[in-house]
């Protein structure tokens, strides 16, 4: 078993999205929040205003927008 180390859900190696060192695994569920807030190196930029060509291809951009939504505020 493994444990998710944003949700702290004990999960299955099948459930398993992202495995990181020694320490973290990332969930199925949880990996588009933990790559936003980890793992992108553009969300910086983006939430200085500038408009990015790549993020429009990205498979994260639901969750990256939402994310710089609520900054924002
Ligand atoms: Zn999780």
């Amino acid at each position: 078993m493994f444990k998710c180390y944003v949700c702290g859900r004990e999960i299955d190696f099948n459930e398993v999205a992202l495995i990181k060192g020694s320490e973290i695994v990332v969930c199925k569920k949880c990996l588009p929040m933990y790559y936003v807030k980890n793992m992108c190196r553009l969300v910086n930029r983006r939430l200085s205003g500038e408009e990015l060509i790549a993020c429009q291809y990205c498979k994260f951009k639901k969750e990256c927008d939402e994310y710089i939504s609520r900054l924002k505020k």
